[in-house]
């Protein structure tokens, strides 16, 4: 993963070197994958009928985190982020490599960053096998390994006409606690510290993903806000829906918020990380076993219908105007 470049822990350097800490911290033992960290290559052994799921997302200080956030939480919704599109999939985690650019190789920071994630790792049964560590701007790039039987991944591309939209959990808390860091909301005292968990210490929904295997007909991940991903969906299904904002769950915080916030918070939040699903009303059952499986509240919030385009009705039943409302956009917002 690197060619020639100046190494951190040439002699004469201060402090613990590139290869000092990969060796303190990110070098743990692996049970499953053949070959763990110390090689040019991990090795995995992939089951027979088992197709590889991989999936890599990237965390950069200043737009997906603050500087202020505590490195332990850091590390975990680092990875949380990635596990949590292993399970929109229905793939059982297997393994992740880390590239991650430090501008110090702070040693206090980078326990605290490991320990958040390692204890995620462990929660979810998925093992560190690589990854590059390099001086620079603080960034954070996990690749996700995991495994799904050959042609029972869940995908965006199957919902039909006449299914229902599901949403597990609830959403708009993490949006909500960044208006309150962005100082635009006053909120504090436990209400203020439950946001924060949510936007800081996510859940990934793996269990619900798994469960959901051979029930859902499609799923994504919540990551950007409903409108925009639930768009993707729709996309790649090539159909519509429509959706009562009247039935999308949510805290009693963002019940607490004017209209207008609670609105944004619900429809264009990001960083939720609920799984929105579709399956057939005949397989209600099936979904609420799954939900009851994976201990994860689950919620049907509307339909999808054959014409394209999303509908979203208000408390009183009647469409919203969607114009004002965005996903989040990296490079717009
Ligand atoms: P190469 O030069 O062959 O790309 P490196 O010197 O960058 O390898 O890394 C040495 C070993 O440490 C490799 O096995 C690599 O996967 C692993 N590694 C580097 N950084 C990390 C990290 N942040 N977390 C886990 N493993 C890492
Ligand atoms: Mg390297």
């Amino acid at each position: 993963m690197t060619s020639q470049r100046a190494r951190e822990n040439s002699p004469g350097s201060a402090g613990p070197g590139e290869f000092d800490l990969i060796r303190r911290y990110f070098d743990h033992p692996v049970r499953r994958a053949a070959l763990g960290v110390g090689d040019d290559c991990a090795l995995l052994s992939l089951s027979p009928g088992m197709q590889l799921a991989v999936s890599t997302d990237m965390l950069v200080e200043g737009r997906h985190f603050l500087s202020t956030v505590e490195p332990r939480r850091l590390g975990h919704k680092a990875l949380a982020v990635n596990l949590s599109d292993l399970a929109a999939c229905g793939a059982r985690p297997l393994a992740f490599t880390l590239a991650l650019s430090l501008p110090r190789p702070d040693e206090t920071f980078i326990a605290g960053l490991a320990e958040g994630l390692f204890a995620l790792a462990q929660a979810h049964d998925i093992e560190l096998v690589g990854g590059d560590t390099t001086a620079g701007p603080l960034n954070l790039c996990i690749t996700v390994m995991g495994e799904v039987p050959a042609g029972q991944a869940l995908l965006r591309s199957g919902a039909s006409p006449g299914d229902e939209l599901w949403v597990s959990g609830t959403l708009g808390d993490a949006r909500l606690a960044l208006e309150v860091f962005r100082g635009r909301v006053a909120l504090e005292g436990a209400g203020f510290e439950q946001v924060r968990a949510a936007m800081e210490w996510p859940q990934p929904r793996v269990g619900l993903g798994l469960a959901l295997r051979g029930v859902a007909t499609a799923a994504i991940d919540l990551s950007d806000g409903l409108v925009g991903d639930l768009g993707h969906l729709l996309q790649r299904s090539g159909v519509g829906a429509q959706v009562a904002l009247g039935q999308l769950p949510h805290s009693d915080v963002v019940a607490a918020q004017t209209a207008a916030l609670r609105r944004e918070c619900l429809l264009a939040g990001g960083d939720d990380y609920e799984l929105l699903f579709c399956a057939p009303p005949s397989r209600r059952a099936a979904v609420l076993q799954a939900a009851a499986a994976a201990q994860v509240p689950v919620q049907c919030v509307g339909h999808i219908t054959t014409e394209p385009g999303l509908q979203v009705l208000d408390e009183a039943g009647q469409p919203l105007d969607l114009g004002r409302l965005q996903a989040f956009d990296h490079f717009k917002s």
